[in-house]
């Protein structure tokens, strides 16, 4: 029977890619999506990761459409850059708010179905930012290196329910969230010389939630064309 598996961010980007992967190698997915329409193809359910309830009822429909939820990946996430001498509370507690509390939403949703099935895939998409930091994204790089203690903290919680929580850890993808960055800049920090294409995370993603997967847990999983090598 093909798995349920929960998307959230998954009507564009990185998100979209992880989810059409995933439903061609034959599971059954719904993405949340928090604006717009849902992306062709998907079951999508409306939902904000900074409301519980959202969460919840995200979860609720993806559910009655496919069963429990058998792998997740918490994928939304935001930038509201700007050095730390300019950065308003609500620029910081707000990308903390999406993007590590988000998490924790989703996580703790999807735990106790988890557990009563015996098995699960929980998949983080954290950042080279969250090891490496980033002047100017001070609250997004605490935010994506704080989703790496937590996913470890869940991996020594539910590993003996057959459960793995892994880190997928991108580096320069080519979406709406990078395009009006300075493309060069950047590509030259790059070993491989290049962005990515989401979809390169995407099959990242797919192994990790993959039975070939089975033994890796607590790990943190660089997709960075080397911009990160060493951390
Ligand atoms: P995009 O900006 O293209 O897409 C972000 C997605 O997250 C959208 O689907 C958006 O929904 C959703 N989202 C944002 N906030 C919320 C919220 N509060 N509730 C629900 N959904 C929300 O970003 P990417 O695809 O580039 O990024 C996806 C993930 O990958 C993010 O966590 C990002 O930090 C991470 N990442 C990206 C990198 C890159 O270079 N692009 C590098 C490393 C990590 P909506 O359409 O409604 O706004």
């Amino acid at each position: 029977m093909a798995r349920s598996v929960l998307v959230t961010g998954g009507n564009r980007g990185i998100g979209l890619a992880i989810a059409r992967e995933l439903s061609a190698a034959g599971d059954a997915v719904a993405v949340t999506y928090r604006s717009g329409e849902p992306p062709e193809g998907l079951f999508g359910v409306r939902c904000d990761v900074t409301s519980m309830a959202d969460v919840e009822a995200a979860f609720d429909k993806a559910e009655a459409e496919h069963g429990p939820v058998e792998v997740v990946v918490s994928n939304a996430g935001i930038t509201k850059d700007t050095l730390l001498a300019m950065m308003k509370e609500d620029a910081f507690t707000d990308v903390i708010d999406a993007n590590l509390t988000g998490a924790y939403r989703v996580a703790k949703r999807a735990i106790r179905p988890m557990m009563r099935l015996k098995r699960g895939r929980i998949v983080l998409i954290s950042s080279v930012i969250g090891m490496t930091g980033q002047a100017g994204q001070a609250n997004y790089a605490a935010s994506k290196a704080g989703l790496i203690g937590f996913a470890r903290s869940m991996a020594r919680e539910y590993g003996s329910r057959n459960i793995t929580v892994n880190v997928v850890s991108p580096g320069f993808v080519a979406t709406d969230m990078t395009a009006d960055l300075d493309q060069e800049q950047i590509v030259t920090r790059i070993p491989l010389g290049r962005q990515a294409a989401p979809e390169e995370i995407a099959r990242v993603v797919r192994f990790v939630a993959s039975d070939d997967a089975s033994y890796i847990t607590g790990a943190v999983i660089p997709v960075d064309g080397g911009l990160g090598m060493g951390h």
